[in-house]
């Protein structure tokens, strides 16, 4: 590669100075770097995620800061990026732009509308991989094809691992001297806020978490997930437990390096540290799905099943979004979704399920729903999640194996606890009563405290569910 004088690294959903691949080379390979991030006008357009907007104001924010005690800042421009990055690159004189890889099907047209503009004004275009250990066909099956089921993918993932350590988990520590002085970039830093958003107010925006956004609260809560990665694999299915990392919105906007996360793993040799990479390991699936199968975005991973006759019914879809269908679990969780932006994994598969095979709507209305609510909203992931619960997706769930919302409730929220909290109509019942507070006709009987009827009949859908996939 060549020396560049001045080069800009862009930023886009990796919100950290350490263990980061595109700032160590744009360091490596330039004089002086200069930071940017552009908040992307055309992205935006009629995008829900409030809570992600936050989150990302409040990340820059914190870096910008971290940056000035460098003596350096970081630039935030508004715009179309296809247009943005080449302007500033020009108006700064940078020769270089360098970035890491993004694997949505949008990310990839935009990076590559970059990229072109970039090279008809002569200015060179780096892209390199940060976000996962492993990507697009660098994990292939013996046919040589990406593969379609985990497990075999995650064996070949922890051999491919295994084969180079030390090279594909190393750490990229950048030079952090080499950042642009703060002198050299003097325009006003654009807000999501001149677009209508609202403007964060500090921690807010993170839900459960460490209420706070950034490297430092990313690094915090990795720390603190010591206490209890131990129990992992038995505690990590029970929502009144804080028994998960909670690192996805940190994963999602990269203010934790994925190689960090590895090597982490690799300290903590217990069964729930190897259980933990295993949830990695998923991660990065679905990242490679998404990459190498990008129609999932629009539709079935199995094609034959964008035929299916979804029902639609508009007052069951309301109630399901507000925590009333008269399921205690499932409303417990649309309930926290609502107000906290967070749902355990536990309860998405419960909800997403209920939501298919119960109410019989289509499984792209609650993707849909989970991608304007959550907080660590990621396309692969959630569409992964979707379609493994809709059993539309590649290694799903298969259609004849309906969770039972009510026996998963006794079974992962034995006492009620969770549902105690989130309805609190129900915290009079006992262990017992609260999964299920309803009489033989269906009706609620749990008290005069007024929650809802059930909406359905969890034995009549599930056969209708059956019968529509045999179909
Ligand atoms: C219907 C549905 C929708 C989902 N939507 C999302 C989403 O939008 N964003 C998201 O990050 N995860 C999603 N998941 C996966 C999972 O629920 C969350 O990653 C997890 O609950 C986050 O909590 P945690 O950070 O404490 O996870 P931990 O249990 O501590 O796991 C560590 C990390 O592994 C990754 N991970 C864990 N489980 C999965 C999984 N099943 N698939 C992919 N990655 C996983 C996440 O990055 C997570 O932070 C979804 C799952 C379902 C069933």
């Amino acid at each position: 590669m060549s020396r560049y004088t001045r080069s800009l690294v862009w930023l886009r959903r990796d919100y950290r100075l350490s263990d980061h691949r595109a700032l160590f080379e744009a360091c490596a390979h330039s004089g002086e770097v200069i930071p940017v991030f552009v908040i992307d006008e055309v992205l935006l357009k009629g995008f829900k995620n409030i809570r992600q907007v936050q989150f990302i104001q409040e990340c820059l924010d914190e870096l910008d800061a971290r940056l000035q005690e460098r003596g350096s800042r970081l630039l935030v421009v508004r715009g179309n990026p296809a247009h943005a990055i080449p302007e500033v690159a020009a108006k700064l004189k940078a020769q270089a732009v360098f970035l890491n890889h993004d694997y949505e099907p949008m990310a990839k047209l935009r990076d590559a509308h970059v990229e072109r503009e970039l090279r008809k004004t002569g200015i060179a275009f780096h892209s390199f991989k940060d976000q996962v250990i492993f990507e697009r066909r660098e994990i292939l099956s013996g046919g040589g094809s990406p593969y379609k089921v985990f497990t075999p993918y995650s064996r070949a993932w922890l051999k491919a691992l295994e084969s180079n350590r030390a090279e594909h988990l190393k750490e990229y520590r950048p030079d952090l001297k080499k950042l642009a002085s703060k002198d050299l970039i003097r325009d006003r830093n654009a807000r999501f806020s001149e677009l209508g958003f609202e403007e964060p107010t500090r921690g807010v925006s993170v839900a459960g978490g460490s209420g706070k956004c950034g490297e430092e609260a990313a690094r915090t809560l990795l720390k603190s997930f010591s206490k209890v990665i131990a129990n992992y694999k038995t505690d990590r299915d029970f929502p009144s437990i804080e028994g998960t990392s909670r690192l996805s919105v940190h994963f999602r906007f990269g203010t934790l390096s994925p190689r960090q996360a590895v090597r982490y793993c690799a300290k903590h040799l217990s069964e729930g540290a190897k259980t933990w990479l295993n949830e990695l390991i998923w991660r990065e699936f679905y990242m490679m799905i998404l990459d190498q199968y990008p129609h999932v975005e629009k539709g079935a991973f199995k094609p034959e099943y964008d035929s299916l006759k979804w029902e639609w019914n508009r007052a069951h879809f309301k109630a399901w979004c507000e925590g009333r269908t008269g399921y205690p679990i499932v409303d417990a969780a649309m309930r926290q979704l609502n107000e906290t932006g967070w749902m355990h994994n536990r309860l998405r598969m419960i909800v997403a399920m209920f939501l298919t095979k119960d109410l019989l709507i289509h499984w792209q209305e609650g993707e849909k729903y989970f991608a304007e609510q959550l907080l660590d909203h990621e396309l692969s992931a959630n569409n992964g999640g979707w379609q493994w619960s809709a059993s539309t997706g590649c290694d799903a769930q298969p259609y004849f194996r309906v969770m039972n919302p009510v026996s998963q409730s006794e079974r992962f929220d034995p006492q009620g606890e969770f549902i105690k909290k989130w309805v609190p109509e129900l915290k009079h019942l006992d262990a017992k009563r609260i999964h299920w507070p309803h009489d033989e006709d269906g009706l609620f009987s749990g008290g005069t405290r007024g929650y809802v009827d059930p909406l359905v009949d969890h034995k009549e859908q599930r056969l209708k569910a059956i019968k529509m996939f045999k179909s």
